[in-house]
């Protein structure tokens, strides 16, 4: 007979995201003259930035050349991209970092996934709620979350993240091995301050714990005092791990390119007292299962830190932003309690009397015609929220939220 992982039977299918194009397709039927604005999408929309469109087109060229012809690359990244990583996101930062420590790969969400290769099946894992839903699921496949009961995992330790606590989750009651943080943070926009972050990397140093540190939209920060890096705080080498991604950033999701730090200096203990490192153990995980991303792509990534590509690439960030000034200035005007959307390209709005998430995503189709996404499809703490991001369209984002502002 033929074995399989039965962990992802435990699975249900996805439904958000369907269960929100259903319910626009519906209304779109229904009502064929409505112009509907959609809010939701967590794509970003800009085009990608001219040195990196020439760096790509130069690296096809050189594809076809028997002198420049590039095959299999190394698995880990080619130096020329990694050291412009240390370059550009450690170094300048004060952070000292070797480009070993530094894996490319096809994207953040490959990363994030793929580390429970390493970590096996015997962790007890906490993340903050709502989440990411990457983080749980690839949790759920390697078997480390129990079962499903009530809308909750059962040996999943939630960190609930709400107004109350100003989305700053609370150091938990139980132990986790593996902690997942996700700053500045999708859905909920709002990001962890230096004093935060320090006391997360305290509590794992404390505690013996792996913090996972998704700094997926750290190019969004704004203000001061919110590190873009975990490694900006004493110790977090010896404790985390951090990922990055091209894709917020320079406009990669097409394109797909990331990569996870894991420094030298961070090791666990094995189940017979012996010290084993991280960064060998992933090493050893991508020789086998990965053949490096593709020449081109990271010719095109390596382009993003030119001078002509961080000022194109800031120029879209700064798009993209005042979209998320003009949700949060017309949201808080018709009256709604607001969060993020200054350090991040997502707004999340307190839904009226906390009421279900759901019911005010129907609401804001039938009244205004625009479309979000409900919290609650982020997790139990998501319900009596609402996520709007900012990667649309200038005019279609001011029009949706005059929209909003006369139906209130
Ligand atoms: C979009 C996103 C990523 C990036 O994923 P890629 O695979 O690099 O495109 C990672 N983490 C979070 C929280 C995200 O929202």
């Amino acid at each position: 007979m033929v074995h399989i992982n039965e962990h992802f039977l435990k699975l249900s299918e996805n439904y958000l995201f369907a269960d929100i194009a259903k319910k626009v397709s519906e209304y779109a039927v229904a009502h064929p003259e409505a112009d509907i604005i959609r809010l939701g999408i967590g794509d970003v929309t800009r085009p990608i930035s001219k040195p990196v469109i020439q760096a790509l087109h130069a690296a096809v060229d050189e594809m076809g050349n028997a002198a420049t012809f590039q095959g299999y690359g190394p698995y880990e990244g080619y130096n020329f991209l990694r050291n412009k990583i240390v370059a550009h996101d450690f170094k300048a930062r004060g952070i000292k970092m070797e480009a070993d420590e530094i894996f490319v790969s096809d994207g953040a969400k490959s990363d994030v996934g793929n580390i429970t290769d390493i970590l096996g099946g015997q962790n007890r894992v906490a993340v903050s709620d709502p989440v990411y839903p990457a983080y749980i699921d690839t949790n759920v496949m390697s078997g480390c979350t129990g079962e499903f009961i009530d809308g909750q995992w059962s040996d999943i330790v939630y960190l609930p993240c709400t107004a109350e606590n100003k989305f700053t989750p609370a150091l938990p009651s139980i132990r986790p091995d593996v902690i997942y943080l996700c700053s500045p943070n999708n859905p909920t926009g709002t990001a962890l301050n230096k004093t935060e972050i320090k006391k997360w990397v305290d509590y794992a140093l404390t505690n013996n714990s792996l913090i996972l540190f998704d700094a997926a939209y750290e190019a969004y920060i704004h203000e001061d005092d919110v590190p873009h890096s975990i490694f900006e705080i004493e110790g977090a080498k010896r404790v985390a791990i951090e990922f990055r991604s091209f894709s917020k950033t320079a406009g990669f999701t097409g394109l797909r390119c990331g990569y996870a730090i894991i420094p030298k200096e961070l090791t666990v203990k094995t189940s017979n007292g012996q010290t084993a490192s991280l960064n060998q153990l992933w090493i050893r995980r991508q020789a086998t299962k990965f053949n490096g991303t593709a020449y081109i792509i990271q010719k095109a990534a390596e382009a993003v830190f030119s001078d002509e590509g961080q000022r194109e690439t800031q120029a879209t960030i700064n798009y993209y932003m005042e979209n998320a000034r003009t949700i949060r200035k017309g949201l808080l005007q018709a009256g709604y309690k607001v969060f993020g959307g200054v350090n991040a390209p997502y707004i999340w709005l307190e839904v009226p009397e906390k009421g279900s998430s759901w019911d005010f995503f129907d609401k804001l189709l039938n009244g205004c015609q625009v479309v979000g996404t409900p919290g609650v499809g982020f997790g139990p703490h998501g319900e009596g929220y609402f996520r709007l991001t900012a990667f649309g369209d200038q005019q279609r984002t001011i029009e949706a939220i005059e929209r909003i502002k006369k139906f209130a």
